[in-house]
């Protein structure tokens, strides 16, 4: 009998590959899933609203102390730069309005679709992200994960890494919490140097959730030349898809201030 089955277990093989295709060339939005060829011009790494008060830290220094509640503005800007945690508002984007008005810009000189990487732990907000779209008509593809272990709670710290994974998993699957708002990338997933515990189970967290989902990951490596390398180890000892890894922010971890 078995001749009579293989024509239709290949069948089905023919018609898994077809599904799995679908699935890898659809990108899922806050506003449900759009086809890749539609996304166009798309911003990869990007933060609509967020707030890092979880990572602000006060000015050490007597005369810096000031600056951290100073208005934003060019008289603090070169300031800033060299101490861009260290003012409350530098660390916070709260204006909805505002993030309306930059990706009304950002369409009109063409673009498409902007990938909001801002997870648990920097305050991230799906119903705003899904108004922020509606309003805009940019398609917006919103990340599962956490920050930082320093931005977390207890009750994240305290996570196993199949807990996270599978809070990773319900959320791309079903959406975040009752909202129905699905994300549609696994990260990012930030890191420190050396990364810290948290941070780690993260990491193998998201390889897991990628293996059962197909979905991108995309990391934050900490501040050292080596981060990236060591977390690719981690991520491929967690058996994640090499191929589908976004490592951001490698400007200020590859290259050192002397040859930028
Ligand atoms: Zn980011």
């Amino acid at each position: 009998m078995w001749h009579y089955r293989l024509p239709a277990l290949r069948a089905g093989a023919i018609q898994l590959e077809k599904e799995e295709k679908t699935m890898k060339s659809m990108a899922q939005t806050v506003l449900g899933p759009v086809d890749g060829d539609l996304l166009g011009f798309t911003l990869p790494h990007e933060h609509l609203v967020l707030d890092g008060s979880s990572i602000f830290s006060e000015p050490a220094a007597a005369t810096d102390r000031y600056m951290a509640h100073a208005p934003l503005g060019w008289e603090s800007l070169s300031w800033l730069r060299y101490h861009p945690y260290e003012n409350l508002e530098n660390v916070r984007m709260l204006d909805e309005a505002e993030a309306i008005g930059e990706l009304t810009l950002f369409r009109n000189a063409g673009g498409g679709t902007l990938v909001d990487v801002t997870v648990r732990g920097i305050g991230r907000d799906p119903e705003s992200l899904a108004r922020i779209s509606r309003k805009t008509g940019v398609n917006i593809v919103m990340g599962t994960g956490l920050y930082t272990e320093a931005s977390l709670t207890a009750a994240y710290r305290n996570m196993s890494v199949d807990e996270m994974a599978a809070m990773f998993v319900e959320e791309l699957r079903q959406g975040v919490g009752s909202s129905g708002i699905r994300a549609g990338i696994i990260g990012e997933i930030a890191c420190n140097w050396p990364a810290a515990p948290t941070e780690l189970k993260a990491v193998q967290a998201a390889a897991l959730a990628q293996q059962e989902t197909g979905v991108s990951i995309s990391l934050h490596p900490g501040r050292n030349r080596q981060a990236p390398f060591h977390l690719v180890e981690v991520l491929r000892g967690a058996g994640a898809d090499l191929s589908r890894v976004i490592f951001c922010h490698t400007d200020a971890r590859l290259r050192t201030p002397e040859d930028r």
